[in-house]
């Protein structure tokens, strides 16, 4: 049996829900926190530019995530949180930390409203090249695109591999083929890659990308969300080397520091969670304090490594049920 047919079981059964809550009440030790990982806030059946996939949850599914994240745990600040994995503090029983992704138009739209009506802090990570630019894409969504809207025929070569267009259920699975080979080359080599399969499917570009621009994000920022550094153009950092890492990470930190007030916490989200024992140095001898994988897992604290912290991703198929046991 699956986590996800307990937590199937846990939301549809009264039995189930009640060792649940048991569970729940025994097993928070105040010694740890919790990071919630979310990306996009929307309905994957809506027609759209983006790649749905990077869809974490429904506003409705959101509501209800965040009315029990209310009523059961402590959301603590970002301050609060990095003050806790250094040692320097404790924070109180069942702590939980909101974190959001790619600083995407919906954040602004469905989760802060939401969030600010429960009181809840949070964080976002933003890629800093990303706003108010309209030249440069997600990685995923130019594929999306390009694999999904290419003419019938349309034949895309990758190394050996020759992949030809046709139905939607053939599409899909070139689409996730390539999805997880891209993540497997080198910088230099997914650049090619990517450029070679966009230019075989010739679908240009829309005249905008979905994240926030800086108007938003300043905006939000006044009234209460933590923003910090998710490089500036989103690259595996583990992928660089040593002085390109440099480069991003201090020119995110840069970039949001020219444009916001106040102190701009030194803490990063690697970009889909790349990071290897060199990126961790670099992030270091550049001053940072902090920094997130997408790892599953929970955090002991004081943190064991700071820059190696784990998250809980949550994603379209987490129930409440789900999140509740992943949360444990
Ligand atoms: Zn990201």
């Amino acid at each position: 049996m699956t986590l996800k047919h307990i937590a199937g079981m846990a939301s549809q059964t009264r039995f189930c829900g009640h060792v649940l809550s048991q569970l729940e009440k025994l097993n928070f030790r105040s010694t740890s926190l919790r990071v919630l990982a979310f990306h996009r806030i929307g309905n994957p059946a809506m027609k759209s530019d983006y790649y749905p996939g990077l869809i974490s949850t429904s506003p409705e599914r959101f509501c209800e995530q965040l009315d029990y994240l209310a009523a059961q745990k402590n959301v603590v600040s970002m301050d609060q949180a990095m003050e806790s994995i250094q040692g320097k503090t404790d924070l109180p029983k069942r702590a939980v930390l909101l974190t959001f992704d790619d600083a995407t138009r919906d954040f602004a739209e469905y989760a802060w409203p939401e969030l600010q009506k429960r009181n809840l802090p949070a964080t976002v990570f933003v890629p800093t090249s990303y706003p108010d630019n309209s030249k440069i894409h997600f990685w995923w969504d130019r594929l999306y695109r390009a694999i999904y809207r290419a003419p019938d025929g349309t034949v895309i070569s990758i190394g050996n591999d020759k992949h030809v267009l046709g139905t939607f259920s053939q599409r899909k699975s070139v689409f996730r083929y390539l999805k997880e080979h891209l993540k497997t080359l080198s910088h230099a080599e997914f650049q090619q890659a990517m450029e070679s399969i966009t230019s075989a499917c010739n679908v240009p570009d829309p005249d905008h990308n979905n994240v926030m621009s800086w108007s938003e994000l300043i905006s939000l920022q006044k009234s209460g969300v933590t923003l910090a550094p998710h490089t500036q153009t989103h690259p595996m950092l583990n992928q660089l080397n040593a002085a390109e890492v440099t480069a991003e990470v201090t020119g995110s930190w840069q970039d949001l520091k020219s444009v916001l007030q106040g102190e701009i916490p030194k803490v990063l989200a690697y970009p889909a969670g790349g990071v290897n024992a060199e990126t961790e140095l670099v992030l270091k001898n550049c001053g940072y304090e902090l920094a997130f994988t997408t790892r599953r897992g929970v955090n002991p604290l004081p943190a064991t490594n700071c820059f190696r912290l784990n998250r809980i991703n949550v994603g379209q198929r987490t129930t409440l049920g789900l999140l509740r046991l992943q949360l444990l």
